[in-house]
C-alpha cells in the first residue's frame, strides 16, 4: 500500500459509456490505482439516474474486465451525496482508500477538492457532443443507436435489468406528474 500514487474519478456513470472508459485508461497511464466513485450513489430510478448504485458498479466491472484493465488496479466504490458540500471532500474521504489527485471535468468537485489542498487535474474529454451519459439516456427515449456509445457488456445489462423499459416507463410517468 505504501508509496502507491492513487487518482480518483468521481462520476454517476449513468451509464458508463466510452468517454468514461478512455478517461480511466488515460488516468491508469498516470498513476497506479485508480478509485472510481460511483456518484450520486443513493438515486435511481430517476430520468436523469435511472440506475441502482450494486447496478453501476456490475456495468462499471464489466467494461473494464471487456477493456482487459487488471482489476487490482482499480476501486469500485459507491458514495451518497450529502447535503453540505462543505463538507464533502471529507465524506468522500472516508469512504476511499487513501488519494492525492482528483481527475474531474465538473467545477464544484474541482473547487471544494482545490480548497482542501488536493492536486486537481482536469482529464481530456472525449468526443463529449456524443459521449456523454445524458445523449445515451436520450437516444434510448427517441430509439436511437445508444449501444454505440457504451461498452457490449452494458448493452447486457441493460437487458437483463429491463434499463430501456425502465428508462421509457420513467419518462411516461414524469411527464403525466407534470
Ligand atoms: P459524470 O458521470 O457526468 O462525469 C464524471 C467525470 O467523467 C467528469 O468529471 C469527466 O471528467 C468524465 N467524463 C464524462 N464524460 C466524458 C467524456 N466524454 N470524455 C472524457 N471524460 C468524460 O458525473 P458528475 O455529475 O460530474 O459526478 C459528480 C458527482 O459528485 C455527482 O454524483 C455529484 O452529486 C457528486 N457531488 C456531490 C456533492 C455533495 O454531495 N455535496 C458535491 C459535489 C459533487
Amino acid at each position: 500500500m505504501e508509496g502507491k500514487v492513487r487518482g480518483i474519478l468521481i462520476g454517476r456513470m449513468q451509464p458508463i459509456h466510452k468517454g468514461h472508459i478512455q478517461v480511466i485508461k488515460k488516468i491508469l497511464e498516470e498513476v497506479d490505482e485508480i478509485i472510481i466513485g460511483i456518484g450520486s450513489a443513493q438515486l435511481s430510478h430517476e430520468l436523469k439516474d435511472p440506475f441502482t448504485a450494486g447496478e453501476r458498479v456490475v456495468m462499471v466491472t464489466q467494461a473494464l474486465a471487456e477493456e482487459n484493465i487488471d482489476p487490482s488496479k482499480y476501486y469500485i466504490i459507491p458514495m451518497e451525496d450529502i447535503n453540505f458540500n462543505a463538507i464533502w471532500t471529507a465524506h468522500v474521504k472516508m469512504m476511499t482508500p487513501p488519494f492525492s489527485i482528483v481527475y474531474s471535468g465538473n467545477s464544484l468537485v474541482k473547487q471544494l477538492f482545490s480548497e482542501e489542498g488536493y492536486t486537481v487535474k482536469n482529464p481530456p474529454l472525449y468526443d463529449r457532443v456524443h459521449l456523454s451519459g445524458t445523449e445515451v439516456r436520450k437516444r434510448i427515449l427517441e430509439d436511437g443507436n445508444w449501444q454505440e456509445l457504451v461498452a457490449s457488456s452494458t448493452i447486457d445489462i441493460m437487458d437483463e435489468i429491463n434499463g430501456v423499459e425502465r428508462i421509457k416507463n420513467l419518462s411516461v410517468k414524469e411527464i403525466s406528474e407534470l
